[in-house]
């Protein structure tokens, strides 16, 4: 009687010991919980042309920091619409749970892109949301633009992948809100990029050489309609890991 008792007792404790394994072995199906988004609105107030190397070890050197464009209707800096497009965003995903570093908050700063990718690297941040607008020639050309790292560069071969993935996801959702998206470029001569090791992104909102633009990319409606896409992008690239 006494040893079927702890014969019994051995089989619980065996069923309990399996029922936990079973648990813990169950697949997460929800996202990260803790996801860390670096925000990095482009340029600063003065821009600095002192040299950096454009890589880790590189003899080749880029401006710390490009002085941007500006609005050929608005006159408006980039820096400034970046940083507003910026705000919106970080408000949007801190409402939301996500964890938010910024690289600047203000417009007079110096911070140079590869101090830029080591704030997001310090904070090993999931993924860096880099502001930019663009500028070209061409008055007529219109639309955003969004850049990752080079697959086959040296330094970035390894974050290129989610850092595409996140940016197909932009995409999407950006034409989801009649957004007109140019494409997905790679770049394997960006600072920001060489330097980061982590996921990436660079979204060019648009073109403030293009009248009609400039117009709509200091619209707080139309900022608020793209940082939608942002964040709506972060939430299904977020539903992709586990
Ligand atoms: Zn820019």
């Amino acid at each position: 009687m006494k040893t079927t008792a702890r014969r019994m007792l051995r089989m619980m404790i065996y069923m309990l010991l399996m029922v936990s394994v079973c648990i813990t072995n169950v697949p997460r199906v929800w996202a990260k919980e803790h996801f860390i988004v670096c925000i990095d609105p482009g340029h600063q107030a003065k821009g600095d042309p002192k040299g950096e190397p454009i890589a880790p070890g590189s003899p080749h050197k880029k401006a710390r920091v490009a002085s941007g464009t500006a609005g050929v209707a608005t006159k408006k800096p980039e820096y400034a619409v970046n940083m507003e497009a910026a705000l919106i965003l970080r408000d949007l995903l801190t409402q939301k749970g996500y964890e938010v570093i910024m690289t600047r908050e203000t417009n007079k700063v110096n911070v140079s892109n590869v101090e830029r990718a080591e704030i997001a690297n310090n904070a090993h941040a999931d993924m860096t949301i880099r502001l930019h607008c663009d500028s070209i020639g061409n008055g007529g050309k219109s639309g955003a633009v969004l850049i990752v790292p080079a697959k086959a560069g040296t330094h970035t071969a390894g974050i290129y992948k989610p850092s595409y993935d996140y940016a197909q996801l932009l995409k999407k959702s950006l034409e989801g809100k009649g957004v007109k998206v140019n494409g997905i470029f790679e770049r394997g001569d960006m600072t920001g990029f060489n330097w980061s090791k982590v996921p990436v992104i660079i979204f060019e909102m648009g073109f403030m050489s293009n009248w009609n633009e400039d117009r709509m990319l200091s619209d707080k409606g139309y900022q608020q309609k793209l940082m939608e896409a942002v964040t709506e992008a972060l939430d299904a690239y977020n539903q992709t890991l586990n």
